[in-house]
């Protein structure tokens, strides 16, 4: 009898429908999945990935001298141990970085949790050319590993992704500020 309930309860819940997909005269992609619950980011803000070699790309052309030279060793090396490694965002201009913050403050609700995530133009490293997010999730985990090898740390410990050049290769790395609000 409970078998019978069970296998009748399953079957139901397995046949509903899903509601066709109405595609809207002037979607805007971009940010149709901007309404969902509010929930740490997990990932870097949208964007590459790009190839550290590809310097007519301004993401990466227009990075600092030094930072670009180390994200390129760091790349190769971690290829080498199997590591694919690309650039999920570089330099930014200043009006890519306030259309970022403006989208995290919609997101988060406020601006001062999306400072948390988020700077803004005037505090960004982004803009700078100083700061790169790097991805995909194991070249994060061969970074925190090898990236002071290059000069490369981890700058904020609620960004496993965001790395600036901040000791000298071989150095010790600087202790993580806890979200990008600290520094501004
Ligand atoms: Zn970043």
């Amino acid at each position: 009898m409970a078998t019978t309930l069970l296998v009748l309860a399953l079957s139901s819940a397995g046949t509903t429908e899903p509601e066709p997909y109405k595609e809207l005269p002037h979607a805007q992609p971009q940010r149709a999945d901007h309404h969902q619950p509010q929930a740490p980011r997990d990932l870097p803000p949208k964007s590459g990935p790009h190839d550290p070699y590809d310097v007519d790309d301004p993401t990466i052309g227009n990075l600092d001298a030094d930072l670009l030279e180390a994200v390129q060793a760091a790349a190769s090396d971690a290829r080498d141990d199997g590591v694919p490694m690309s650039v999920t965002s570089g330099w930014r201009s200043r009006e890519q970085q306030q259309r970022l913050f403006d989208e995290a403050v919609d997101e988060y609700g406020s601006e001062e949790e999306a400072l948390r995530w988020v700077s803004t133009p005037d505090t960004s490293a982004h803009v700078t050319g100083g700061a790169v997010d790097l991805g995909p999730t194991d070249a994060m985990s061969w970074l925190s590993q090898h990236g002071s090898d290059y000069g490369l740390c981890q700058t904020f410990a609620n960004e496993a992704w965001h790395y600036e050049l901040a000791t000298t290769p071989g150095g010790e790395c600087p202790e993580m500020l806890p979200d990008g609000s600290s520094r501004s």
